[in-house]
């Protein structure tokens, strides 16, 4: 099984993937944690050439591009083998996040982000769990964390609003595969409702 976590920046996501996969390991499940953009060698080096550059050194269409080879060597490489292993893959952000971020927040690509997905990745997660959350509350937690490649999260706050809502498009769109968990609670909240969807899913 494939799960993917998403949301926008300073949503908690990446603490609740955490959570889940020690959650799912402590119940003797054979559990591969990763994150995108990254989770392979090869698609970490593409992270890097497009987190760590100059904000405008690709443009969007580029950076879709970029981002989808990326995607593909973390399928080839980790994602598929695992799950043909037999393993519970999580990641740390699939590819909803580039339907917001690259299709919708960068530039006006989401009918690309569809076309290449299915042209070249051609897998979804399995389970989505969205982490929900007014972005003024998301966005002061990660204005808050230190260092980090978080260079959207000077983004205004009106993209943060239409990037939330474009999250729950998505979730109202395949409400069979994505899940919507309100985060604006504490973390042991947020975790048990993970839990509950995921003991579900996998039961
Ligand atoms: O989730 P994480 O904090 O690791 O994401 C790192 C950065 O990459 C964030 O600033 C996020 O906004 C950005 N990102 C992106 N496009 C994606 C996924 C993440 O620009 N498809």
């Amino acid at each position: 099984r494939f799960l993917s976590f998403e949301g926008i920046d300073g949503s908690g996501k990446s603490t609740q993937a955490r959570r889940l996969a020690e959650y799912l390991k402590s119940a003797g499940h054979d559990v591969v944690f990763t994150r995108e953009p990254g989770g392979s060698a090869g698609a970490e080096d593409i992270r890097k050439l497009v987190l760590e550059g100059d904000a405008d050194r690709w443009s969007p269409a580029t950076e879709l591009l970029l981002f989808t080879a990326a995607r593909r060597d973390h399928l080839e490489r980790l994602i598929l083998p695992a799950l043909d292993a037999g393993q519970i893959v999580i990641s740390d952000r699939y590819v909803d996040s580039t339907r917001i971020y690259q299709g919708v927040s960068r530039g006006d690509l989401r009918r690309q982000v569809d076309q290449l997905h299915e042209l070249m990745i051609g897998r979804e997660a399995d389970l989505t769990i969205l982490i929900d959350m007014d972005p003024k509350i998301g966005l002061s937690r990660a204005f808050a964390r230190q260092g980090g490649e978080e260079r959207f999260e000077t983004m205004g706050q009106d993209m943060h609003q239409k990037m939330r809502e474009g999250f729950l498009d998505l979730a109202a769109q395949a409400p069979e595969r994505i899940k919507v968990i309100d985060g604006a609670r504490t973390v042991d909240e947020v975790a048990e409702d993970v839990r509950a969807v995921v003991d579900a899913f996998l039961s």
